[in-house]
């Protein structure tokens, strides 16, 4: 047996796990794999089916509670990122560790949850999230990466907003729906939502709008309030400007 695993030891020259710089940001982004097409099969409401975005915001405090250095989530979508503080030592900041564990941890909690919130709807098939992590050396840097996730959820939902008037309420095609929307600036959209359809956006649900942004906040216990505990707190206001920033700037450690 010895001599067996003695041929075998180099197997470990081969094995790379890179460690993520030191004191910066740590985030891992994670996306549904091919949701376009699970949304469908599972009979999404569209643009936004709610419970779609309550059961991602479960699996995220799942993460969230397990991992005691993850100070921030953000979600939009069939995504979500994790924010991990400058300083932590989780899995010696060995890159596809931190990856894959958050990644599985998060699609399992999905799966688990999954009845929770499509009571009617059976799970037609297991889904899967692809991940990546991302160093960001200055708080400044990650503020514009949180700010260009709510960006992106601005833009995609305005659109899909629009789309799926013309195509529900409308009742053009989707390839119509597509030729009228094409090129169409902001304000373009929004006047079509409003003149045709009788909708202002800035009233849609703000979950939609601005995605979902959980932190951890210490509350002291009703029995003794020397002792605190640490709950996570749901959010689905502007991370863009600095307001939120300073009611809570012990995220960037301030
Ligand atoms: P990829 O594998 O490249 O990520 P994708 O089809 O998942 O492909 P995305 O750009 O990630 O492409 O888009 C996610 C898709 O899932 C969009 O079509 C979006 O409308 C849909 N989707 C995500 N969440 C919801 C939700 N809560 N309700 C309805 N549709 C959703
Ligand atoms: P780590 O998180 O570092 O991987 P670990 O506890 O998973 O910690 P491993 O070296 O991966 O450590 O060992 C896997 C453990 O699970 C061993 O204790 C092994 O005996 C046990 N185990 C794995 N598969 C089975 C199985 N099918 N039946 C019984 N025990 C199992
Ligand atoms: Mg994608
Ligand atoms: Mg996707
Ligand atoms: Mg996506």
């Amino acid at each position: 047996m010895t001599e067996i695993t003695e041929k075998y030891r180099y197997m470990k020259i081969f094995k790379k796990n890179e460690i993520c710089l030191p004191n910066s940001w740590i985030v891992v982004r994670l996306d549904g794999k091919q949701f376009s097409r699970f949304t469908d099969i599972h009979g999404f409401e569209k643009p936004n089916d709610v419970r779609a975005l309550q059961l991602m915001n479960k699996a995220a405090a799942c993460v969230m509670e397990e991992f005691k250095d993850i100070c921030l989530a953000y979600g939009q979508s069939d995504e979500y990122s994790f924010i991990f503080t400058k300083n932590t030592k989780i899995f010696d900041r060995c890159r596809d560790t931190i990856s894959t564990i958050v990644n599985s941890l998060f699609t399992s909690s999905y799966v688990y949850y999954w009845n929770d919130y499509f009571a009617y709807t059976k799970l037609l098939y297991p889904p899967s999230f692809d991940s990546r992590v991302i160093i960001y050396p200055s708080d400044i840097n990650l503020r514009d990466y949180l700010s260009w996730r709510q960006a992106d959820v601005h833009i995609n939902n305005l659109y899909n907003t629009v789309f799926w008037a013309l195509v529900k309420k409308g009742k053009h095609d989707r390839q119509k729906a597509q030729e009228i929307l094409r090129g169409s600036v902001s304000s373009t959209k929004n006047e079509i939502l409003f003149k045709n359809y009788g909708i202002n956006y800035n009233n849609e649900p703000v979950m939609y709008r601005k995605g979902t942004t959980l932190i951890k906040k210490l509350i002291s216990c009703a029995e003794d309030k020397k002792k605190h505990q640490i709950y996570i707190l749901q959010l689905n206001c502007d991370i863009i400007n600095d307001s939120f920033w300073k009611e809570n700037f012990e995220i960037l450690g301030l």
